[in-house]
């Protein structure tokens, strides 16, 4: 990997920073009579009694998922959503005022929104018209105070994967974290970056329980990366990040494993089957090709496509006003029911 430690970049306050040591945290035996957390001793008045901190560390959860991936537990960040992890990366890593982090836009949102909320500067270098890379710029727009580049793969809304060499490129050649966000890896025909983590020690990958996994609404994402930044992580985040309900949710789901590899199989299928009927009406001009759940659909007028969707309930999302989308409507793969109503609601487009 390139030529620098993760210490270097580290923000000095960070370093210096003693974190908090929670009740659950300094104790580890296994006690019976728990005096020390001044939680409610009796329940919660719930059939399943939440009133004792949940573990900080999700040692069960992380456990389980790396029986999944093959990724040991002490290389797991585990997260209240991937947002958590990007905005845990940002405060580690960039001075506010000073340093700044690279995205590629069109690209997902939150990478921009966390950096602004910590007055961190971005740097945008817009991907080719074809999605990919654009290495040259990319070169010439690093400084010496860009400290991360946020890369997303399966790309949203585009929906296509960034070339893997190119990734490797940047891998070895930049001086700071790279994160590759993997939130679509499920669906997608490339391999995931998870397997690099020995050879890459400023690599994190981001992935979800929120789209595959079908957990969205427990708030669970995952940063995968060296033991050195999964510690930074751990020293940032705040103690009781994932509550005891998700963490607890998210370990019966993962027991599923055939129900979720059986859905994405089947929106593999449907993302096919809906390509080619949405290829059939003239004012579609081009469906993007997808390693994702959604679909990337330029149309002659994503407006009013967009508004007679809407006056039927059929939500999408409208990408138009994105500078190298525009003209186009990201859609979402349904199931086959919701897949044929959206056909038969365009059928009705005039
Ligand atoms: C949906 C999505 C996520 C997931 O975010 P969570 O906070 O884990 O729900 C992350 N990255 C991208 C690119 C996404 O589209």
């Amino acid at each position: 990997m390139s030529n620098f430690n993760i210490q270097s970049i580290l923000r000095e306050n960070i370093k210096n920073l003693t974190p908090y040591s929670s009740a659950r945290h300094e104790y580890t035996g296994s006690a019976s009579v728990f005096l020390d957390a001044n939680e409610n001793p009796y329940g919660s008045a719930l059939k399943q009694n939440y009133n004792r901190y949940p573990d900080p560390f999700q040692e069960k959860l992380k456990t389980a998922l790396s029986k999944i991936k093959g990724v040991p537990p002490y290389n797991t960040f585990i997260g209240n959503g991937s947002d958590e992890a990007i905005d845990i990366l940002i405060r580690a890593f960039c001075r506010p005022g000073v340093d700044n982090i690279m995205v590629f836009p069109p690209t997902y949102g939150m990478y921009e929104v966390s950096a602004n909320i910590n007055d961190v500067e971005i740097k945008k270098v817009n991907l080719t018209p074809q999605y990919q890379l654009d290495l040259d710029s990319i070169a010439d727009t690093i400084d010496q105070n860009t400290k991360i580049i946020f890369l997303c793969s399966p790309n949203n809304p585009t929906g296509n994967s960034i070339f893997r060499e190119d990734i490797e490129i940047v891998l070895n050649n930049f001086n700071g974290i790279v994160v590759v966000d993997e939130a679509y890896i499920n669906y997608s025909r490339q391999k995931s970056f998870i397997q690099e983590l020995t050879e890459y020690g400023n690599l994190v990958v981001l992935q979800t329980l929120s789209k595959a996994w079908g957990l969205a609404g427990l708030r669970i994402g995952i940063a995968f990366a060296s033991q050195e930044i999964i510690d930074i992580f751990n020293r940032i985040k705040p103690p009781y990040n994932v509550n005891q309900a998700s963490q607890q949710l998210a370990l019966d789901a993962l027991t599923n494993i055939d129900q979720i590899n059986q859905w994405i199989r089947e929106t593999i299928d449907e993302r096919s089957l809906l390509v080619k009927n949405l290829l059939k009406f003239d004012f579609i001009e081009h469906v993007y090709p997808s390693d994702a759940n959604f679909i990337l659909v330029r149309t002659n007028n994503p407006l009013k496509i967009y508004q007679h969707l809407n006056q039927m309930g059929i939500i999408v999302r409208d990408r138009s006003k994105v500078s190298l989308c525009e003209g186009c409507l990201r859609i979402t793969i349904g199931t086959p029911e919701e897949n044929n109503r959206l056909l038969e609601v365009l059928k009705e487009f005039k």
